[in-house]
């Protein structure tokens, strides 16, 4: 191998490698949205990341034990940081949050 075929080889190499990494960067799923509380729809539902920051005057229904990791719609385990809900279609929700669609998860 002469010294010019040695630099198109070598350039070339790198050219594979890096359309491969990017290649393997497009296939990875995409990662969950983690549901932001001024989504219009979680603010028609008042939801909260944190269940004690509901407002009581508005829910007075609700108490802090209330909580998106002990709802039946929460689509994670109770102890789960963020999971997705099956109100709030590709998002995740606060394991600890809340929403006034909360609906006491069947024993
Ligand atoms: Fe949380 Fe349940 Fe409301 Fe979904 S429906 S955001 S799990 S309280």
């Amino acid at each position: 191998m002469n010294k010019l075929d040695r630099r198109t080889f070598f350039f070339q190499a790198i050219a594979v490698g890096s359309a491969l990494t990017s290649a393997s960067t497009l296939a990875q799923p995409n990662q969950p949205v983690k549901l932001d509380e001024n989504d219009p729809q979680a603010k028609a539902l008042s939801y909260k990341h944190d269940t004690k920051a509901v407002d009581k005057q508005k829910h007075p229904k609700h108490d802090d034990t209330q909580r998106c990791d002990n709802c039946q719609l929460f689509q994670g385990k109770a102890g789960d940081e963020w999971a997705p809900c099956a109100i709030f279609a590709g998002k995740q929700v606060a394991g600890p949050g809340w929403c006034s669609a909360w609906i006491k998860k069947a024993a």
